[in-house]
């Protein structure tokens, strides 16, 4: 069993800037860094509204750079996924990578949000065969081809545009007639020759031989079914959090997000919670840092009011 004063679980902003903080704290950190570095914003290709970079970063520069920078000050890296936890007894807290046992003094726990699934047929057998959930990583694929996008939010219409870059044409198929998205990304998309809409309506299928070919559409308002063809399938319908993991061990809400308070704190002293886990409202960089700097912080204040841990003062 591995002894470890702070372990960070997952490795995006809200992970990566709990390990600098906890790591300048002197606690020396391990991230169990889970299945991508970075999360979601190492397959972004553009963060445009993080603040410092006058024009804009890329998501995987973005990540580098707070890699780098929290490792700086001694915060170390395991590419492995935490696969158990037990934070029923109190600190030390028990934590079971496929690869290792930890115990832990304190846990920030910073897992993130992964994309939706529309859940109609084709849509699992089709992914990676034109279905897919990441323009950025599969964007390229599409050069000149015909492809829809479904969803009315800010990703659907950013990924939209971001994919114009290689699709010859992008139909954005929303469930409604008025986007969720914010004015600047729709005044973009509308005046975008390559976009049009597809509104009112919902996917039925997925379907094709291989690849994906064509979709099987519903109009909402007529009830009308009808086969519309593409050669790919772009789903942004929104995220749920990574908290199955969690279930009996931290309060959460009924969607899955945990619930912390203001000095994200979650129901158990001394595991603590940041990021897209525990924000289903902004979801932002800017805000997942400044939630992993104030879960950080609290850590290292939680740690300091409690009796030294026997184990860690004999290797002192
Ligand atoms: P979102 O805002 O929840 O939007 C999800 C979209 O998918 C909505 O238009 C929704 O339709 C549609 N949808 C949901 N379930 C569906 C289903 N089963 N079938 C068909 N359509 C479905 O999610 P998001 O776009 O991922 O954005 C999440 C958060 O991240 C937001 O707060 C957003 O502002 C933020 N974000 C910001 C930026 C940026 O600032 N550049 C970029 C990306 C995301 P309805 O509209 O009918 O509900």
């Amino acid at each position: 069993m591995q002894k470890e004063r702070v372990i960070v679980i997952g490795s995006g902003p809200a992970g990566l800037t709990a390990a600098l903080y906890t790591a300048r704290a002197q606690l020396d950190p391990l991230v169990i860094v889970g299945q991508q570095l970075g999360g979601q914003v190492s397959i972004t290709h553009d963060v445009e509204n993080y603040p410092g970079f006058v024009d804009g970063v890329g998501g995987p520069e973005l990540v580098d750079l707070m890699q780098k920078q929290a490792e700086r000050f001694g915060a170390r890296y395991e590419y492995d996924e935490v696969v158990a936890v037990d934070f029923t007894k109190g600190s030390p807290f028990y934590v079971k990578t496929h690869g290792n046992e930890y115990t832990a003094d304190a846990v920030i726990v910073t897992a993130g949000a992964s994309p939706k699934k529309l859940g109609v047929p084709g849509e699992e057998s089709m992914t990676g065969l034109g279905v897919s959930y990441c323009g950025t990583c599969d964007g390229f694929f599409f050069r000149g081809k015909e492809i829809v996008v479904v969803g009315g939010g800010d990703s659907a219409i950013e990924e939209a545009l971001f994919l114009t870059r290689f699709a010859s044409k992008v139909e954005v198929i929303h469930r409604r007639d008025e986007l969720r998205a914010g004015v600047h990304l729709q005044e973009r998309a509308f005046a975008n020759e390559k976009i049009s809409f597809i509104w009112n309506t919902e996917v039925r299928e997925i379907r094709g031989e291989g690849a994906v070919s064509e979709v099987l559409l519903r109009n909402r308002e007529t009830g009308e079914e009808y086969v519309h063809p593409t050669q790919g399938c772009f789903i942004f319908i929104g995220h749920y959090p990574n908290s199955n993991f969690l279930t009996d061990q931290l309060a959460m809400d009924e969607q899955g997000y945990l619930l912390t308070d203001e000095l994200m704190r979650t129901n158990v002293p001394g595991i603590f919670a940041a990021g897209e886990l525990q924000d289903p409202v902004y979801r932002q960089v800017a805000t997942s840092v400044g939630q992993g700097c104030a879960a950080g912080m609290q850590a290292e204040k939680w740690l300091s009011e409690q009796p030294e841990p026997e184990a860690v003062a004999a290797a002192d």
